[in-house]
């Protein structure tokens, strides 16, 4: 293959060309009280893990803080490693440590734990416990802009954000659905969603419905400028995997003890699970080629990976999203439940 013909294809092969890709500002959050919104096109599943510490609601997390600091920091929510973005489905193999440690968590309780230690694994298990929302592209009605940057230069233009939606909103907006009887995103057709952020006293909660005009449901059509503008790609953006072994190399000191040990404990005693894996006599020289597994994932994932700015601005949004504790937190269900 010529240079020029190499040229070619890596530009081929890039998600987005040119001034595109140096988009920021695309990632929307979610402020208290309403939030009026249009959906646009087709959402995309995804798993999560929190694993950040929250000092907020004091709890240490499954990382530790240092994890979170840095060039090569940690993003605050990890896609699941056994969730596959690409097909929105769960992976034949499993090779996600945050939910070998729900695994743990979950055989742990099952032994006839001590008070002490039904509380920890309690809390393990809510905290390790995949989270699932959508990733939606969406209007956003009270600032539908984003940052387009080329060079120094910075300018406000009409753009598309990725919203994500929990499965508490997400409720909500399927009730719409089933009652407008149609396609509540079509360009035509479709109406405004206004996505309301609230407190019930414990935690924050998410509720959602179509907005009414008079009456009747107010439909917005789309305009042509709104028809044109480019859907952010969301398997790619909001497909980054992160290395296991660096989740692994992250946990607090405790967990990981509790993680490699078991590793072992699980294969010996969980053969159903692990057997398709078809372990070799020696269990613990299986651990390290399992720990790879998910970076051979990652390095095909990265041919297409996002330009460094996308990167910066995805690592930015899983922080945000990190802040976003009634759809991200992982210690919603901790909360509810005690
Ligand atoms: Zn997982």
């Amino acid at each position: 293959m010529s240079v020029l013909d190499k040229v070619r294809k890596l530009k081929a092969t890039r998600p987005q060309g040119g001034g595109e890709s140096r988009l920021r500002g695309i990632f929307h959050q979610w402020k208290d009280g309403d939030n009026p919104i249009r959906l646009v096109g087709e959402f995309v599943e995804v798993r999560t893990h929190f694993v950040a510490p929250a000092p907020k609601r004091g709890e240490r997390g499954l990382c530790i803080p240092t994890a979170f600091q840095g060039d090569n920091k940690l993003p605050q929510v990890v896609n699941c490693l056994n969730w596959d973005v690409a097909t929105e489905e769960e992976k034949a193999e499993h090779t996600c440590p945050i939910c070998k440690l729900h695994a743990i968590a979950v055989a742990a309780l099952k032994e006839n734990p001590d008070e002490d230690e039904k509380k920890f694994f309690d809390k393990l298990r809510q905290e390790t416990n995949p989270r699932p929302s959508l990733k939606w592209n969406i209007i956003d009605r009270e600032d539908p802009h984003v940052l387009s940057t080329e060079g120094d230069k910075e300018t406000k233009i009409l753009g598309l954000k990725i919203a994500t939606v929990g499965m508490e909103a997400w409720g909500d907006i399927e009730g719409i659905f089933e009652q407008c009887g149609f396609d509540i995103t079509d360009p035509v057709d479709g109406v405004d969603i206004k996505v309301n952020r609230g407190h019930n006293g414990t935690r924050v909660c998410y509720s959602a419905q179509a907005v009414i005009e008079g009456t009747s449901l107010k439909v917005t059509p789309m305009t042509d400028e709104e028809k044109a503008l480019k859907p952010n790609d969301l398997k790619i953006i909001c497909g980054k995997m992160v290395d296991s072994q660096r989740m692994v190399d992250a946990l607090h000191d405790d967990l990981r003890q509790i993680y490699d040990f078991n590793v072992e404990e699980a294969e010996a005693a969980a053969p159903a699970e692990e057997a398709k894996a078809d372990a070799p006599a020696d269990a613990k020289a299986e651990a390290p080629a399992k720990a790879e597994a998910p970076v051979k994932g990652a390095a095909s994932k990265k041919e297409e990976a996002p330009e460094k700015d996308e990167k910066q601005a995805l690592d930015d949004a899983i922080s945000e999203d990190g802040d976003d504790d009634g759809l991200m937190g992982g210690a919603d269900d901790a909360q509810k439940k005690s």
